[in-house]
């Protein structure tokens, strides 16, 4: 199995985007405190790991502990928004670091809509220079696209300006909007769509992009609007693969590790023929309604077949469907085990426990001015700032850390 961890190095970022769901903390990383993940995933048997914030490329041990990573065996990999990429140099120091990959985020290839969705103008001239300069170095470029009410009508059209102009970009994601965090929580009017928005434009650029050879994954889209790529959809692939996600949050959050990927299911699931490879609603934030599910009547088998006898995709050893058929309902006996340990709150104890970050008093009095002028952002672009409440835990974190660092 391929597992690949997330580590947030940086909570701030230099856009400002309305849906946000990881906006601005008072942890920071330190080598030191990144050095331990890293040993975790190493430790874990993980193929490789995710740099990611916030923006990373604003933490300026970024190329230490990318080499560091490399060094241990990890494949390491990078969601950006490409701004610091555009300088050559660094995209060059990036490569002599070690890092293979990049995820690059562009949500439209209209101006104005990016710079919208962005808070910053002139976004887009600069991840199209990252992109290239990243090719240069040889740093496989992917695209990242965020899902939302300003794009969804125009993911094709956007698929088409790729594919005329960047030729070279061979991979795309799309992430549907979560509405359950940050500033996405409270701007659901500005930037969060309905499921039926989506569904004709992503099935559009999902056929472009297969006919002409290109590889995609689309996340937290239920199965019955993306049907005929069912097998693209990163949550299926989990759940068929059985694969696990650890994340390591730069926030009160800390380390999620995540096993299980359905969410929720409505009664119309109930009768659906792809429910137990299908992810279901993401309803983090009760955003989105259930009553768009509409159950499908199709055979899984011709998709689980897709994944588990990818070519491009050799770490799954179970290709043939007989086989993985009995192991993946094993799995399912397991998982129930594994509730109940859950709730007779054993499991979890055994789980190590591993510190994420730190706050200090000057982290606190960094992350009080990105604030301040996040507050200007916000009232420049009509957008509302995340809630109060990180504010509050924040202080709480720093008195903690304070009380800590006495002891
Ligand atoms: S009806 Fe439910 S189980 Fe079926 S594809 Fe839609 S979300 Fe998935």
């Amino acid at each position: 199995m391929a597992n690949i961890g997330y580590i947030q190095v940086v909570r701030h970022c230099n856009h400002f985007c309305g849906f946000c769901s990881n906006p601005t903390t008072p942890y920071v990383h330190t080598f030191d405190t990144m050095k331990v993940l890293v040993d975790d995933f190493v430790e874990r048997g993980y193929f490789g790991i995710i740099l990611t914030g916030g923006e990373p490329t604003l933490h300026p041990e970024l190329p230490v502990i990318c080499r560091y990573a490399r060094d241990q065996g990890l494949h390491v990999r990078m969601i950006t928004n490409g701004w610091r990429l555009a300088d050559p140099a660094f995209a060059r120091e990036m490569a002599a670091a070690g890092l293979q990959h990049v995820h690059i985020s562009v949500y439209s290839h209209r101006p104005e809509v990016e710079e919208r969705l962005r808070g910053v103008a002139k976004t887009l001239d600069k991840a199209f220079a990252a992109v290239d300069n990243a090719s240069a170095v040889g740093i496989a470029v992917n695209i990242n696209c965020v899902i939302n009410k300003l794009n969804c009508d125009h993911l094709h059209e956007t698929i088409d300006y790729w594919i005329a102009h960047h030729p070279a970009v061979r991979h795309f994601v799309w992430n549907n909007l979560d509405p359950s965090m940050g500033r996405a929580e409270v701007n659901q009017g500005q930037f969060l769509h309905r499921l039926a928005d989506f569904e004709w434009s992503l099935a559009m650029a999902c056929q472009r992009l297969a006919a002409t050879g290109r590889t995609f994954r689309v996340e937290k889209v239920p199965l019955c609007y993306m049907t005929d790529f069912a097998w693209a959809s990163t949550e299926t692939r989990k759940i068929v693969k059985g694969e696990e996600r650890i994340v390591h949050f730069l926030d009160d959050k800390q380390t999620v590790r995540q096993t299980t990927w359905g969410h929720l299911y409505a009664e119309a699931c109930r009768v659906c023929r792809l429910q137990p490879i299908c992810g279901g609603l993401f309803d983090r934030g009760n955003g989105y309604d259930p009553t768009e599910l509409t159950p499908v009547f199709v055979d899984l088998e011709p998709i689980v077949r897709q994944i588990i006898e990818d070519p491009a995709d050799p770490s799954y050893s179970l290709r043939d469907f007989a086989t993985w058929h009995a192991n993946f309902e094993g799995r399912k006996a397991e998982a129930r085990v594994d509730a109940e340990r859950e709730k007779a709150s054993q499991y979890r104890e055994a789980e190590k426990k591993l510190t994420i970050g730190h706050v200090t008093s000057e982290s606190l009095r960094l992350f009080e001015k990105k604030r301040r002028v996040e507050g200007m952002a916000a009232a420049r672009t009509g957008v509302a700032l995340e809630r109060d409440e990180i504010v509050r835990q924040a202080l709480q974190a720093g008195e903690a850390g304070d009380a800590a660092s006495e002891t």
